[in-house]
């Protein structure tokens, strides 16, 4: 089945932290994309490919006005969050303690958490997110309910089962063997099937026993393919814990090396307080990390050294990600804000194409997907969001000054959240229209 969209595109082809970013990018300003069987199979300009006979027809989607980009990719959240959003004033351990674990408590519910998840999975696509890496709870049937709920929409979709064997309430406890045995029944019920991928995740550091950590690193050595994440430097407290529970282990990365918890597919949330030596780590063994401003700022958890990560000479891969609920929105606009004012707290800019690759085709590196998501070229999967520069009367003043691409998606990102986003496609079908309920 043959579907077409028209609008003005873009796309990233190269990484713009490290090259010019005007020669990383593909824009058109006025595209035809047709999408076939979930996968995007032409795009070019709209006058070339009606030339070429390719909208004959053909049932074309028309945003005239509005930027065609491809689907937001979101590297870190977590889903039994959402009612926790804007828990007031704590730091990150506390916050835990006093709003994070009481909510995830209900997860073993799996009503409760169909629930939820359904609600969180309607909310990514109303945010033109169609890509996510998700901790569940530690209970399985968050698990369940959460890759149910992207399975039947045919969204690709990364989640896992929180490993916890300590320094949590009784109740949010699993131990090495349950929390291995439960992990593997996931990923052999659920990765691969469909666009479903199983993400072995270790909560952090804190709440781990050495041989949790060293269980969920054989679990994942065992399953080639599935992917693991984790947080890491987020926090100075929770450093100072870190490392009264592991005082033989060099630094916090040093502890996910000793359990075989690094390299491809291994994404680390935060890195805030991480320094040199484990940023080069990450470079070498090819480790990403999900920068996660809003929940950086919410916190008070300090302001993440973007340039210093993409250090050309040794550029680690970076996705953002919301931490719902630590982060503030579900928005990859208003993350790619926050990035952005980040960047001026640390002194330096990130550039709007910088923000946008970081929010799909870096995102799409950083979780090892590149080749399937995050990019509008043909064979890749037709994710996409199309975003409205002018979706309110301010946006649309701002909007109208523009004179240049880079400049309109500036004003885009610094005033937009889910109302400047029209439409969300998942494998080609448009599962949410703004004005449209359902
Ligand atoms: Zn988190």
């Amino acid at each position: 089945m043959q579907r077409g969209l028209r609008g003005r595109a873009i796309t990233f082809i190269a990484d713009p932290f490290l090259q010019d970013p005007l020669t990383c990018v593909r824009h058109w300003e006025d595209a035809l994309i047709l999408v076939e069987d979930g996968r995007i199979a032409y795009v070019d300009d709209y006058a070339a490919g009606v030339r070429a006979g390719r909208s004959v027809e053909l049932e074309i989607d028309e945003y005239p006005g509005a930027i065609i980009c491809p689907g937001f990719i979101d590297t870190h959240v977590h889903f039994p969050q959402l009612e926790i959003i804007g828990g007031f004033g704590a730091h990150l351990l506390e916050w835990l303690e006093r709003y994070a674990f009481p909510a995830e408590q209900k997860f073993g519910d799996i009503d409760y958490a169909t629930r939820i998840a359904d609600l969180f999975v309607r909310e990514l696509l109303r945010n033109g997110t169609t890509t996510a890496s998700v901790y569940c709870t530690v209970h399985p049937e968050s698990v369940e309910a959460l890759f149910s709920e992207a399975h039947r929409r045919n969204m690709r979709m990364i989640a896992g089962k929180v490993m916890m064997d300590r320094n949590a309430p009784a109740a949010l406890l699993d131990t090495v063997e349950s929390s291995y045995r439960q992990s593997l029944q996931l990923i052999e019920r659920w990765h691969g099937v469909g666009r479903q991928l199983y993400c072995i995740t270790p909560r952090f550091a804190p709440t781990s026993s050495d041989a949790q950590l060293a269980a969920a690193g054989h679990l994942w050595a065992e399953h080639p393919g599935t992917h693991m994440q984790t947080h890491i430097c987020e926090n100075v407290t929770e450093i100072e814990r870190m490392r009264e529970l592991f005082p033989d282990r060099s630094s916090y990365l040093d502890v996910y090396r000793h359990a075989g918890l690094v390299g491809e597919r291994a994404i680390f949330g935060h890195a805030i307080h991480m320094q040199e030596e484990d940023f080069a780590a990450c470079h070498n063994d090819g480790s990403a990390i999900a920068h996660c401003p809003t929940s950086n700022f919410f916190l008070g958890s300090g302001l993440f050294r973007m340039f210093d990560a993409r250090d050309p000479s040794r550029p680690v891969t970076i996705g953002l990600g919301t931490d719902v609920g630590g982060g503030t929105s579900l928005s990859q606009l208003r993350t790619m804000a926050a990035a952005y004012e980040t960047g001026r707290l640390c002194n330096t800019t990130i550039s709007p194409l910088q923000a946008l690759y970081l929010a799909t085709r870096g995102g799409a590196e950083a979780l090892s997907l590149d080749a399937y998501i995050g990019s509008i070229a043909p064979g890749y999967e037709a994710d996409l969001v199309v975003l409205d520069p002018a979706a309110t009367p301010v946006m649309k003043l701002r909007a109208d000054r523009s004179e240049s691409i880079s400049d309109l998606l500036f004003g885009l990102i610094m005033l937009g959240d889910d109302r400047a986003v029209r439409a969300t496609y998942v494998a080609g079908e448009p599962l949410y229209r703004s004005g449209i309920a359902g």
